[in-house]
């Protein structure tokens, strides 16, 4: 039941329309472990350096995150600066900080090791490997990551794309990546490296899952207030993979089902800036918030009319 998780834990500096946010907690781990906790155990595979304050930490481990893969190392830790503009779809990366990350030898602690669900988030995919590297017999694995390491370490992360069951992507980075501008064909492509399903982040536009055979299409929650985009991929990221590892339900309707998750918990982080929704968000608002989305998207089939 449980996942491990390696990915960044960040400062981010990030400016949408409705404000700005400095040296705020963020990450791409942060986000997926901290959605994921909801619903499974979650063990972090992570780095930080010197100036990370405890009470981050102590966030992490009382959402009950297993923080014995955390290392703490001389230097500063990854920032990111980001800004967002009208369209929140999009962030524009201003500077990438990558501080602790170019010391950081991930070594999974003994008890992770079992784990039979693995998420690689975000992050060098060097890392993301050597992090594979250390698991015996994970049932799952999924990965993700962004145009920052799409143009940096093409290679690298082409190998990993290869081993892992799931790839979780932006569309405009799956674009990028086969340099394929339909969706679906650029699916077919990542696909064919060796993947079984590609499941692409689409913004406001929802999702769409691709397999070899079938193509699943979900929309985003509509809300009228969205203030922080920042972290809503990892956070969509942490429910689906959190809900499959609770339910171990790997079937196509399991699956589907966990897609919905993974939107209903993105669609709460981009409600405020940082991780500050999902700090004060309750189980009882997740299920209200997957009946709205059923509500969302039901319709009677045409024999009913
Ligand atoms: P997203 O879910 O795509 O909005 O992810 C946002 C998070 O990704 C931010 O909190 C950043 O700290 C983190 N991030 C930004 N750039 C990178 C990078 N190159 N590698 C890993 N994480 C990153």
């Amino acid at each position: 039941m449980g996942i491990v998780v390696v990915g960044t834990v960040a400062f981010d500096t990030v400016e949408t329309p409705f404000g700005k946010g400095e040296n705020v907690l963020g990450g791409s781990a942060t986000y997926f472990s901290t959605s994921a906790s909801f619903f499974a155990d979650v063990s972090l595979v992570a780095v930080v350096g010197e100036d990370f304050p405890e009470e981050h930490v102590s966030f992490l481990q009382g959402r009950t995150i297993d923080t014995a893969g955390l290392q703490r190392i001389p230097g500063k830790t990854f920032h990111w600066t980001g800004r967002y503009g009208y369209d929140l779809n999009e962030a524009q990366t201003l500077d990438t900080q990558l501080n602790v990350l170019m010391d950081f030898q991930p070594v999974l602690p003994e008890s992770y090791r079992d784990a039979e669900y693995l998420f690689l988030a975000n992050i060098d995919p060097d890392l993301q490997m050597q992090v594979l590297e250390q698991m015996r017999n994970p049932k799952l694995v999924a990965c993700d990551t962004m145009n920052f390491w799409i143009s940096s370490k093409p290679e690298a992360l082409k190998k990993v794309l290869q081993k892992v069951d799931i790839v979780v992507i932006n569309e405009g980075e799956a674009r990028q990546f086969t340099g394929e501008a339909n969706l679906i064909k650029a699916a077919r492509q990542i696909i064919a490296l060796g993947c079984k399903r590609l499941v692409i982040k689409r913004g406001e536009y929802g999702v769409l899952m691709v397999t070899a055979d079938s193509v699943f299409a979900a929309p985003a929650y509509p809300l009228e207030e969205v203030f922080d985009p920042t972290g809503a991929g990892d956070t969509f990221a942490g429910g689906f993979m959190g809900y499959l590892a609770n339910s171990g339900d790997l079937s196509e309707e399991g699956v589907r089902q966990a897609i919905i998750f993974g939107s209903v918990m993105a669609s709460f982080n981009v409600e405020d800036f940082s991780l500050d929704r999902m700090k004060r968000l309750e189980h009882s608002e997740i299920q209200a918030r997957f009946a709205s989305f059923k509500a969302l998207t039901h319709f009677s089939d045409i024999s009913a009319c």
